[in-house]
Protein backbone atom coordinates (compact mmCIF):
# COMPACT_ATOMS: atom_id res chain seq x y z
CA UNK A 1 0.00 0.00 0.00
CA UNK A 2 1.28 3.15 -1.02
CA UNK A 3 0.53 6.19 2.02
CA UNK A 4 0.32 9.47 -0.72
CA UNK A 5 0.83 12.63 0.82
CA UNK A 6 -0.96 14.80 -1.93
CA UNK A 7 0.06 18.79 -1.75
CA UNK A 8 -2.22 20.77 -3.71
CA UNK A 9 -4.73 18.43 -3.30
CA UNK A 10 -7.69 21.13 -4.27
CA UNK A 11 -6.37 21.78 -7.49
CA UNK A 12 -6.23 20.37 -11.13
CA UNK A 13 -3.85 18.02 -10.35
CA UNK A 14 -5.13 17.27 -7.10
CA UNK A 15 -8.93 16.77 -8.70
CA UNK A 16 -7.10 13.98 -11.44
CA UNK A 17 -4.46 12.36 -8.78
CA UNK A 18 -7.53 11.64 -6.34
CA UNK A 19 -9.34 10.14 -8.96
CA UNK A 20 -6.50 7.34 -9.88
CA UNK A 21 -6.58 7.14 -5.96
CA UNK A 22 -10.11 6.27 -5.62
CA UNK A 23 -9.72 4.05 -8.84
CA UNK A 24 -7.59 1.68 -6.15
CA UNK A 25 -8.32 1.96 -2.65
CA UNK A 26 -6.07 -1.44 -2.25
CA UNK A 27 -3.49 -0.20 -3.72
CA UNK A 28 -3.21 3.66 -2.73
CA UNK A 29 -4.07 5.35 0.23
CA UNK A 30 -4.32 9.38 0.55
CA UNK A 31 -2.69 9.76 4.28
CA UNK A 32 -1.90 13.56 3.80
CA UNK A 33 -4.02 16.65 2.28
CA UNK A 34 -3.10 20.27 1.57
CA UNK A 35 -5.16 23.06 -0.37
CA UNK A 36 -3.77 27.49 0.50
CA UNK A 37 -7.00 28.96 1.61
CA UNK A 38 -9.94 26.52 0.59
CA UNK A 39 -11.01 24.66 3.66
CA UNK A 40 -13.86 24.00 2.57
CA UNK A 41 -13.08 21.93 -0.52
CA UNK A 42 -9.80 20.40 1.57
CA UNK A 43 -12.69 19.25 4.31
CA UNK A 44 -14.68 17.65 2.01
CA UNK A 45 -11.80 16.06 0.55
CA UNK A 46 -10.86 14.51 4.29
CA UNK A 47 -14.61 13.49 4.31
CA UNK A 48 -14.13 11.45 1.16
CA UNK A 49 -10.40 10.29 1.58
CA UNK A 50 -10.04 10.29 5.30
CA UNK A 51 -6.42 10.81 5.46
CA UNK A 52 -4.47 11.35 8.90
CA UNK A 53 -3.42 14.83 8.32
CA UNK A 54 -4.61 18.16 6.84
CA UNK A 55 -2.57 21.11 5.94
CA UNK A 56 -4.23 24.57 4.90
CA UNK A 57 -1.40 27.09 4.09
CA UNK A 58 -2.53 29.85 5.23
CA UNK A 59 -2.85 29.90 8.70
CA UNK A 60 -5.64 32.42 9.66
CA UNK A 61 -7.62 29.24 8.35
CA UNK A 62 -6.83 26.68 10.91
CA UNK A 63 -9.64 27.31 13.22
CA UNK A 64 -12.07 26.83 9.87
CA UNK A 65 -10.07 23.89 8.90
CA UNK A 66 -10.13 21.94 13.04
CA UNK A 67 -13.89 22.91 13.52
CA UNK A 68 -14.88 21.67 10.09
CA UNK A 69 -13.01 18.27 10.50
CA UNK A 70 -14.80 17.67 14.21
CA UNK A 71 -18.29 19.09 12.91
CA UNK A 72 -17.72 16.45 10.43
CA UNK A 73 -16.20 14.28 12.87
CA UNK A 74 -13.56 13.29 11.20
CA UNK A 75 -10.15 12.12 12.86
CA UNK A 76 -7.79 13.78 10.56
CA UNK A 77 -5.48 16.29 12.32
CA UNK A 78 -5.61 19.52 11.10
CA UNK A 79 -2.14 21.78 10.67
CA UNK A 80 -1.29 25.28 9.15
CA UNK A 81 1.73 27.18 7.82
CA UNK A 82 4.08 26.69 4.92
CA UNK A 83 6.55 24.96 8.21
CA UNK A 84 3.75 22.56 8.76
CA UNK A 85 3.65 22.16 5.25
CA UNK A 86 7.17 21.19 4.76
CA UNK A 87 7.68 19.06 8.00
CA UNK A 88 4.93 16.93 6.80
CA UNK A 89 5.92 16.71 3.28
CA UNK A 90 9.17 15.46 5.22
CA UNK A 91 7.04 13.14 7.30
CA UNK A 92 6.41 9.66 7.75
CA UNK A 93 3.05 9.85 7.04
CA UNK A 94 3.89 9.32 3.36
CA UNK A 95 6.08 7.23 1.34
CA UNK A 96 5.14 8.81 -1.92
CA UNK A 97 4.75 12.78 -2.43
CA UNK A 98 2.61 14.73 -4.88
CA UNK A 99 4.37 17.88 -5.35
CA UNK A 100 1.09 19.70 -6.75
CA UNK A 101 1.19 22.82 -5.62
CA UNK A 102 1.57 25.71 -7.84
CA UNK A 103 4.13 27.98 -7.97
CA UNK A 104 7.22 28.97 -6.17
CA UNK A 105 5.37 28.57 -3.00
CA UNK A 106 6.15 24.64 -3.62
CA UNK A 107 9.21 24.56 -3.15
CA UNK A 108 10.05 24.23 0.16
CA UNK A 109 7.76 21.36 0.76
CA UNK A 110 9.07 19.66 -2.96
CA UNK A 111 12.82 20.02 -1.46
CA UNK A 112 11.64 18.63 2.07
CA UNK A 113 10.15 15.24 0.44
CA UNK A 114 13.32 15.44 -1.83
CA UNK A 115 15.32 15.54 1.88
CA UNK A 116 13.18 12.53 3.08
CA UNK A 117 14.21 10.20 0.52
CA UNK A 118 10.47 10.14 -0.95
CA UNK A 119 8.86 8.64 -4.15
CA UNK A 120 8.33 12.53 -5.28
CA UNK A 121 5.98 12.56 -8.20
CA UNK A 122 7.08 16.17 -9.31
CA UNK A 123 4.01 18.44 -10.95
CA UNK A 124 5.13 21.73 -9.52
CA UNK A 125 7.68 22.44 -11.91
CA UNK A 126 7.91 25.96 -10.83
CA UNK A 127 10.22 24.23 -8.00
CA UNK A 128 12.69 23.09 -10.45
CA UNK A 129 13.17 26.28 -12.40
CA UNK A 130 13.54 27.88 -8.68
CA UNK A 131 16.05 25.14 -7.73
CA UNK A 132 16.81 22.85 -10.20
CA UNK A 133 20.41 22.34 -9.35
CA UNK A 134 19.87 22.26 -5.57
CA UNK A 135 16.77 19.83 -5.85
CA UNK A 136 18.03 17.09 -7.75
CA UNK A 137 21.37 17.25 -5.79
CA UNK A 138 18.61 17.14 -2.48
CA UNK A 139 17.35 13.68 -4.60
CA UNK A 140 20.67 12.15 -5.19
CA UNK A 141 22.04 12.81 -1.78
CA UNK A 142 18.87 11.36 -0.18
CA UNK A 143 17.77 9.04 -2.59
CA UNK A 144 14.57 10.21 -3.44
CA UNK A 145 12.93 8.62 -6.51
CA UNK A 146 11.72 11.52 -9.09
CA UNK A 147 9.07 10.21 -11.23
CA UNK A 148 7.69 13.45 -13.74
CA UNK A 149 4.26 14.34 -13.56
CA UNK A 150 4.12 16.87 -15.96
CA UNK A 151 3.05 15.27 -19.24
CA UNK A 152 6.17 15.83 -21.44
CA UNK A 153 8.09 14.87 -18.77
CA UNK A 154 6.59 11.79 -17.67
CA UNK A 155 6.47 10.75 -21.87
CA UNK A 156 10.41 11.13 -21.88
CA UNK A 157 11.02 9.65 -18.84
CA UNK A 158 8.86 6.54 -20.27
CA UNK A 159 10.47 6.75 -23.45
CA UNK A 160 14.06 6.43 -21.54
CA UNK A 161 11.95 3.43 -19.58
CA UNK A 162 12.80 5.28 -16.47
CA UNK A 163 16.39 4.44 -16.07
CA UNK A 164 17.34 8.11 -15.35
CA UNK A 165 19.08 11.22 -16.79
CA UNK A 166 19.55 10.88 -20.60
CA UNK A 167 22.90 9.35 -22.20
CA UNK A 168 25.05 10.26 -24.58
CA UNK A 169 22.88 7.70 -26.80
CA UNK A 170 20.12 10.13 -26.73
CA UNK A 171 20.53 12.61 -29.18
CA UNK A 172 18.09 15.38 -28.12
CA UNK A 173 14.35 15.45 -26.50
CA UNK A 174 12.28 17.17 -28.17
CA UNK A 175 8.91 18.52 -26.00
CA UNK A 176 6.05 19.25 -27.71
CA UNK A 177 3.61 21.63 -27.31
CA UNK A 178 0.17 22.20 -27.74
CA UNK A 179 0.18 25.89 -29.14
CA UNK A 180 -2.10 26.98 -26.23
CA UNK A 181 -5.48 29.03 -27.28
CA UNK A 182 -3.72 31.36 -29.57
CA UNK A 183 -2.13 29.35 -31.49
CA UNK A 184 -1.51 31.07 -34.99
CA UNK A 185 -2.81 33.99 -33.92
CA UNK A 186 -0.42 37.32 -34.68
CA UNK A 187 0.64 40.01 -32.29
CA UNK A 188 -2.10 42.55 -33.30
CA UNK A 189 -4.60 39.94 -32.69
CA UNK A 190 -3.05 38.84 -29.27
CA UNK A 191 -3.11 42.81 -27.82
CA UNK A 192 -6.82 42.47 -26.49
CA UNK A 193 -6.78 39.22 -25.63
CA UNK A 194 -8.63 38.42 -21.90
CA UNK A 195 -7.60 36.14 -19.47
CA UNK A 196 -10.98 34.32 -19.74
CA UNK A 197 -10.10 33.61 -23.22
CA UNK A 198 -6.09 33.04 -22.26
CA UNK A 199 -7.72 30.39 -19.71
CA UNK A 200 -9.85 28.44 -22.28
CA UNK A 201 -7.20 25.76 -23.84
CA UNK A 202 -8.42 24.07 -26.26
CA UNK A 203 -7.15 20.35 -25.48
CA UNK A 204 -6.09 20.63 -21.19
CA UNK A 205 -8.19 21.36 -18.20
CA UNK A 206 -5.72 22.95 -16.02
CA UNK A 207 -5.51 25.65 -13.04
CA UNK A 208 -5.42 29.24 -14.20
CA UNK A 209 -1.85 29.85 -13.59
CA UNK A 210 -0.67 26.70 -15.95
CA UNK A 211 -3.28 27.87 -18.52
CA UNK A 212 -1.52 31.82 -18.75
CA UNK A 213 1.50 29.77 -19.48
CA UNK A 214 0.27 27.69 -21.83
CA UNK A 215 -1.05 30.90 -23.86
CA UNK A 216 2.38 32.87 -23.96
CA UNK A 217 4.51 29.58 -24.34
CA UNK A 218 6.36 30.47 -20.74
CA UNK A 219 4.86 26.64 -19.69
CA UNK A 220 6.83 25.05 -22.72
CA UNK A 221 10.03 27.80 -21.55
CA UNK A 222 9.46 26.30 -18.07
CA UNK A 223 9.54 22.78 -19.19
CA UNK A 224 12.73 23.07 -21.07
CA UNK A 225 14.49 23.90 -17.75
CA UNK A 226 12.77 21.82 -16.26
CA UNK A 227 13.64 18.83 -18.68
CA UNK A 228 17.90 20.00 -18.44
CA UNK A 229 17.33 19.58 -14.62
CA UNK A 230 15.48 16.79 -14.79
CA UNK A 231 17.10 14.39 -17.63
CA UNK A 232 20.65 16.12 -17.45
CA UNK A 233 20.32 17.75 -21.13
CA UNK A 234 22.10 20.93 -22.10
CA UNK A 235 19.74 23.21 -23.88
CA UNK A 236 20.92 22.97 -27.08
CA UNK A 237 19.56 19.28 -27.07
CA UNK A 238 16.03 20.15 -26.13
CA UNK A 239 14.09 21.39 -28.78
CA UNK A 240 10.27 22.43 -29.32
CA UNK A 241 7.41 21.55 -31.28
CA UNK A 242 4.09 22.85 -31.43
CA UNK A 243 1.53 19.74 -32.04
CA UNK A 244 -1.89 20.93 -31.76
CA UNK A 245 -3.85 17.67 -30.95
CA UNK A 246 -1.97 17.07 -27.76
CA UNK A 247 -1.51 13.47 -28.48
CA UNK A 248 2.04 12.86 -28.83
CA UNK A 249 3.14 13.65 -24.95
CA UNK A 250 6.99 14.54 -26.10
CA UNK A 251 9.66 12.62 -27.77
CA UNK A 252 13.10 11.03 -27.56
CA UNK A 253 15.94 11.20 -30.57
CA UNK A 254 18.70 8.74 -30.43
CA UNK A 255 21.86 9.14 -32.31
CA UNK A 256 21.05 6.76 -34.64
CA UNK A 257 18.04 8.65 -35.43
CA UNK A 258 15.41 6.50 -33.89
CA UNK A 259 12.65 8.48 -32.32
CA UNK A 260 10.83 6.91 -29.43
CA UNK A 261 7.49 9.47 -28.70
CA UNK A 262 4.81 8.27 -25.92
CA UNK A 263 0.48 8.59 -26.81
CA UNK A 264 -2.15 9.58 -24.59
CA UNK A 265 -5.60 11.18 -24.19
CA UNK A 266 -4.46 14.65 -23.52
CA UNK A 267 -6.16 13.78 -19.65
CA UNK A 268 -3.15 14.20 -16.81
CA UNK A 269 -5.21 10.77 -15.29
CA UNK A 270 -2.97 8.88 -17.41
CA UNK A 271 0.36 10.19 -16.16
CA UNK A 272 -1.07 10.25 -12.56
CA UNK A 273 -1.47 6.38 -13.05
CA UNK A 274 1.56 5.90 -14.60
CA UNK A 275 3.92 7.54 -11.65
CA UNK A 276 1.70 6.12 -8.83
CA UNK A 277 2.37 2.67 -10.18
CA UNK A 278 5.35 2.71 -11.61
CA UNK A 279 6.82 0.40 -12.59
CA UNK A 280 3.51 -1.50 -12.80
CA UNK A 281 0.63 -0.27 -14.88
CA UNK A 282 -2.92 0.72 -13.21
CA UNK A 283 -6.68 1.95 -14.96
CA UNK A 284 -6.52 5.05 -15.08
CA UNK A 285 -10.48 5.89 -16.33
CA UNK A 286 -8.60 7.32 -19.21
CA UNK A 287 -10.47 6.30 -22.43
CA UNK A 288 -8.67 4.23 -24.98
CA UNK A 289 -6.76 6.41 -27.62
CA UNK A 290 -8.41 6.08 -31.44
CA UNK A 291 -6.06 7.26 -33.67
CA UNK A 292 -8.53 6.19 -36.36
CA UNK A 293 -11.24 8.88 -35.19
CA UNK A 294 -8.44 12.05 -34.28
CA UNK A 295 -7.22 10.80 -37.75
CA UNK A 296 -4.11 13.48 -38.06
CA UNK A 297 -1.44 14.38 -35.88
CA UNK A 298 0.23 17.64 -36.95
CA UNK A 299 3.71 19.57 -36.16
CA UNK A 300 4.94 22.97 -36.88
CA UNK A 301 7.69 24.58 -35.05
CA UNK A 302 6.84 27.59 -32.80
CA UNK A 303 6.34 31.19 -33.65
CA UNK A 304 8.95 32.48 -31.38
CA UNK A 305 8.70 36.02 -32.22
CA UNK A 306 4.69 36.19 -31.49
CA UNK A 307 5.56 33.95 -28.53
CA UNK A 308 8.79 35.84 -26.69
CA UNK A 309 8.77 34.14 -23.58
CA UNK A 310 9.96 30.95 -25.09
CA UNK A 311 13.12 32.72 -25.92
CA UNK A 312 13.24 34.23 -22.74
CA UNK A 313 13.23 31.15 -20.99
CA UNK A 314 16.49 29.57 -22.80
CA UNK A 315 18.07 33.12 -22.35
CA UNK A 316 17.66 32.78 -18.91
CA UNK A 317 18.98 28.80 -18.82
CA UNK A 318 21.96 29.82 -20.66
CA UNK A 319 22.46 32.55 -18.72
CA UNK A 320 22.79 30.03 -15.59
CA UNK A 321 23.06 31.28 -11.63
CA UNK A 322 19.74 33.06 -10.23
CA UNK A 323 18.66 33.70 -13.71
CA UNK A 324 15.84 31.15 -14.03
CA UNK A 325 14.62 32.11 -10.55
CA UNK A 326 14.22 35.76 -11.56
CA UNK A 327 12.41 34.24 -14.82
CA UNK A 328 10.26 31.96 -12.81
CA UNK A 329 9.47 35.18 -10.17
CA UNK A 330 8.50 37.97 -12.73
CA UNK A 331 6.74 35.56 -14.73
CA UNK A 332 4.36 34.60 -11.73
CA UNK A 333 4.05 38.18 -10.93
CA UNK A 334 2.92 39.48 -14.64
CA UNK A 335 0.93 36.45 -15.01
CA UNK A 336 -0.87 37.44 -11.91
CA UNK A 337 -1.07 41.10 -13.25
CA UNK A 338 -2.56 39.77 -16.23
CA UNK A 339 -5.07 37.22 -14.53
CA UNK A 340 -6.38 40.69 -12.15
CA UNK A 341 -6.60 42.92 -15.27
CA UNK A 342 -4.10 45.07 -14.68
CA UNK A 343 -1.44 44.40 -17.58
CA UNK A 344 -2.36 43.34 -21.35
CA UNK A 345 -1.26 39.59 -22.36
CA UNK A 346 1.92 41.15 -24.73
CA UNK A 347 3.55 42.77 -21.63
CA UNK A 348 3.56 39.47 -20.02
CA UNK A 349 7.38 38.82 -21.77
CA UNK A 350 8.21 42.62 -21.51
CA UNK A 351 7.74 42.40 -17.75
CA UNK A 352 9.79 39.62 -17.31
CA UNK A 353 12.73 40.93 -20.27
CA UNK A 354 12.93 44.11 -18.04
CA UNK A 355 12.86 42.30 -15.05
CA UNK A 356 15.60 40.37 -16.12
CA UNK A 357 17.32 42.56 -17.75
CA UNK A 358 17.76 44.83 -14.50
CA UNK A 359 18.85 41.76 -12.10
CA UNK A 360 21.57 41.10 -10.19
CA UNK A 361 23.06 37.60 -10.56
CA UNK A 362 23.28 35.28 -7.65
CA UNK A 363 24.86 31.93 -7.53
CA UNK A 364 22.34 29.28 -7.51
CA UNK A 365 24.42 26.91 -5.01
CA UNK A 366 22.15 27.80 -1.90
CA UNK A 367 18.32 28.18 -0.87
CA UNK A 368 18.68 31.73 0.30
CA UNK A 369 20.35 33.27 -2.82
CA UNK A 370 17.66 31.84 -4.71
CA UNK A 371 15.13 33.04 -2.65
CA UNK A 372 16.41 36.45 -2.71
CA UNK A 373 16.74 36.51 -6.44
CA UNK A 374 12.86 35.45 -6.61
CA UNK A 375 12.04 38.01 -3.86
CA UNK A 376 14.05 40.84 -5.32
CA UNK A 377 12.47 39.68 -8.97
CA UNK A 378 9.38 39.88 -7.59
CA UNK A 379 9.52 43.52 -6.39
CA UNK A 380 11.33 44.57 -9.41
CA UNK A 381 8.04 43.09 -11.54
CA UNK A 382 5.58 44.76 -9.76
CA UNK A 383 7.46 48.02 -10.29
CA UNK A 384 7.46 47.91 -14.03
CA UNK A 385 4.08 46.57 -13.50
CA UNK A 386 3.05 49.59 -12.04
CA UNK A 387 4.96 51.75 -14.27
CA UNK A 388 3.17 50.46 -17.09
CA UNK A 389 -0.43 51.15 -15.30
CA UNK A 390 0.46 54.50 -14.60
CA UNK A 391 1.62 55.28 -18.43
CA UNK A 392 -1.22 53.25 -19.68
CA UNK A 393 -3.88 55.49 -16.99
CA UNK A 394 -2.12 59.24 -18.23
CA UNK A 395 -2.91 58.16 -21.98
CA UNK A 396 -6.43 56.70 -20.99
P1 LIG B 1 -4.27 24.76 -9.45
O1 LIG B 1 -4.26 26.25 -9.38
O2 LIG B 1 -5.45 24.07 -10.03
O3 LIG B 1 -4.06 24.17 -7.96
C1 LIG B 1 -3.04 24.64 -7.13
C2 LIG B 1 -3.06 23.92 -5.79
O4 LIG B 1 -2.02 24.47 -4.97
C3 LIG B 1 -4.36 24.13 -5.00
O5 LIG B 1 -4.56 23.02 -4.16
C4 LIG B 1 -4.05 25.38 -4.16
O6 LIG B 1 -4.85 25.50 -2.99
C5 LIG B 1 -2.59 25.10 -3.80
N1 LIG B 1 -1.80 26.32 -3.56
C6 LIG B 1 -1.82 27.46 -4.31
N2 LIG B 1 -0.98 28.38 -3.80
C7 LIG B 1 -0.42 27.80 -2.69
C8 LIG B 1 0.50 28.25 -1.70
N3 LIG B 1 1.03 29.49 -1.74
N4 LIG B 1 0.84 27.40 -0.71
C9 LIG B 1 0.31 26.17 -0.62
N5 LIG B 1 -0.58 25.69 -1.53
C10 LIG B 1 -0.94 26.49 -2.55
O7 LIG B 1 -2.94 24.33 -10.20
P2 LIG B 1 -2.68 23.03 -11.11
O8 LIG B 1 -3.17 21.81 -10.42
O9 LIG B 1 -3.11 23.30 -12.49
O10 LIG B 1 -1.08 23.01 -11.15
C11 LIG B 1 -0.30 22.58 -10.05
C12 LIG B 1 1.15 22.43 -10.50
O11 LIG B 1 1.22 21.38 -11.46
C13 LIG B 1 1.72 23.67 -11.20
O12 LIG B 1 3.07 23.80 -10.89
C14 LIG B 1 1.55 23.37 -12.68
O13 LIG B 1 2.50 24.03 -13.48
C15 LIG B 1 1.78 21.86 -12.67
N6 LIG B 1 1.16 21.15 -13.80
C16 LIG B 1 -0.20 21.18 -13.93
C17 LIG B 1 -0.83 20.51 -14.98
C18 LIG B 1 -2.32 20.47 -15.09
O14 LIG B 1 -2.84 19.74 -15.93
N7 LIG B 1 -3.06 21.19 -14.30
C19 LIG B 1 -0.02 19.80 -15.99
C20 LIG B 1 1.39 19.83 -15.74
C21 LIG B 1 1.95 20.48 -14.68
P3 LIG B 1 -6.29 26.32 -3.01
O15 LIG B 1 -7.23 25.45 -3.81
O16 LIG B 1 -6.65 26.42 -1.58
O17 LIG B 1 -6.01 27.63 -3.68
MG1 LIG C 1 3.36 20.07 -19.51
Amino acid sequence: MRKIALLGATGSIGASALDVIARHPDRFAATVLSADSRVDELIALCARFRPQHAVIAQAEHYLALRDGLLAAGLATQPHAGADALAELAGSDASDTVIAAIVGAAGMRSTLAAARAGKRLLLANKESVVLAGALLMRACAEHGAEVIPIDSEHNAIFQCLHGIGPANERVGKLILTASGGPFLNRSRAELAQVTAEQACAHPNWKMGRKISVDSATLMNKGLEVIEAHWLFGMPAERIEVLVHPQSIVHSMVEHVDGSVLAQFGQPDMRTTLACALAWPERVESGVAPLDLGRIGALTFQHPDRTTFACLDLAYAALAAGDSASATLNAANEVAVAAFLDGRIGFLDIPQVIEATLAGAERLPADGIDTLLAADASARRDANSHISRRERIAGASA
